[in-house]
């Protein structure tokens, strides 16, 4: 390697991005990164020192798991001294949920962590892969005064740079595939790289803290006019959840008849944490701010302030992964970790 160069080191998922056309399934399918290798021989141009390392099999995002976030962690703890930047390829479907999990697994991240993928594959004539592979390369490596830009885990689609854990995907047909509703984008790709240095993490000299643990018992309502009381009663009663995730309407809000309430009542009663945060794609949960919140706010629903559902997904299995103190566990889901909420006033 040259010394001079920035060293980035590249880890394929799977996804679009490496999928080709399997004449005989007549389907998309991941495939392994040696025969990606040839359409990406381009990179090997640009001045920046690049390896890469590859899931075995690679996959379809759909098939992610929590043990992928962790096994993303453990190659990007064994390689974080010798690189300078991480990319990581991967499927656009759950490329939000990963990034998320990844911002809370890595305390104190001083070293980029770019994820991106494409809505077309590489091998194809009009695929966006190329660009988005190209500029988060580019960003991955990003140093001024040997000091990493954007020292955070972000989602690069489409010209734009987005803080992961503040990111969802939104559109399943055009390049422009994400969406940040409550933070504004960490860099815009024209002519130049134009980074909003005000809204990205600044440098730190902590050194870097990893998680590898991620409780899945966490479940998610999204509440919607006329929902048979069942659903609710079986999510919120089950005893293997630790917490369940109110996905509400507007400001926080939900139905204040007795029927609805009650198994929110009893879940609570039952040591259940329940989260609250909104269906909208911008703007957060205020308690209190219409009677049909304040009612929840009496029961003891927690806020979860402008968090997207990835983020809070993401973030309760790590809390419940890591903590244990019932306490500790609602302060910390109401506080911002890595930039993922607003934190409540
Ligand atoms: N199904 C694909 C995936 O998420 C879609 C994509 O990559 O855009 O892996």
């Amino acid at each position: 390697m040259n010394k001079n160069r920035r060293k980035v080191l590249l880890i394929y998922t799977g996804g679009t991005i490496g999928m080709v056309f399997d004449e005989k399934l007549k389907t998309l399918v991941p495939v392994n990164f040696d025969k990606l290798n040839s359409y990406i021989s381009y990179i090997d141009q640009m001045p920046i020192d690049i390896r890469h390392i590859s899931f075995e099999n690679p996959i379809d995002s759909s098939n992610i798991l929590p043990k992928h976030w962790v096994k993303l962690v453990d190659i990007i703890e064994k390689h974080y001294i010798e690189y300078d930047g991480f990319l990581i390829l991967h499927g656009t479907d759950t490329m939000a949920y990963t990034a998320s999990a990844l911002s809370f697994l890595l305390e104190n991240l001083n070293k980029p962590v770019i994820l991106t993928g494409s809505q077309l594959p590489l091998d194809m004539i009009r695929t966006d892969g190329r660009d988005n592979l190209i500029a988060a390369l580019e960003i991955a490596s990003a140093y001024k005064d040997d000091l990493p830009i954007v020292p955070e885990v972000a989602i690069y689609f489409e010209n734009k740079l987005f803080r992961g854990n503040r990111t969802s995907k939104f559109n399943a047909e055009n390049f422009d595939a994400f969406y940040s509703g409550n933070y504004p984008v960490l860099a815009q790709v024209g002519v130049h790289i134009k980074y909003y240095t005000e809204y990205i993490n600044k440098p730190t000299n902590k050194p870097l803290k990893v998680y590898k643990k991620l409780d899945n018992s966490v479940g998610l309502i999204k509440i919607y006019p006329g929902m048979p009381i069942k659903i609710l009663e079986d999510i919120l009663y089950d005893k293997d959840l630790k917490l369940v995730i109110l996905e509400t309407f507007g400001t926080g809000n939900a139905p204040t008849y007795d029927e609805f309430l009650k198994p929110i009542k009893k879940a609570i009663e039952d040591k259940k944490v329940i989260l609250n945060i909104t269906q909208c794609k911008a703007g957060k949960v205020e308690l209190g701010r219409y009677a049909t919140s304040l009612s929840l706010e009496n029961l003891g629903v927690i806020s979860g302030a402008d968090m997207t559902v990835e983020s809070a997904i993401t973030k309760s299995m790590f809390v419940l992964g890591n903590f244990t103190d019932k306490n500790q566990i609602i302060r910390l889901l109401q506080t911002s970790l890595r930039g993922e909420m607003t934190d409540n006033e």
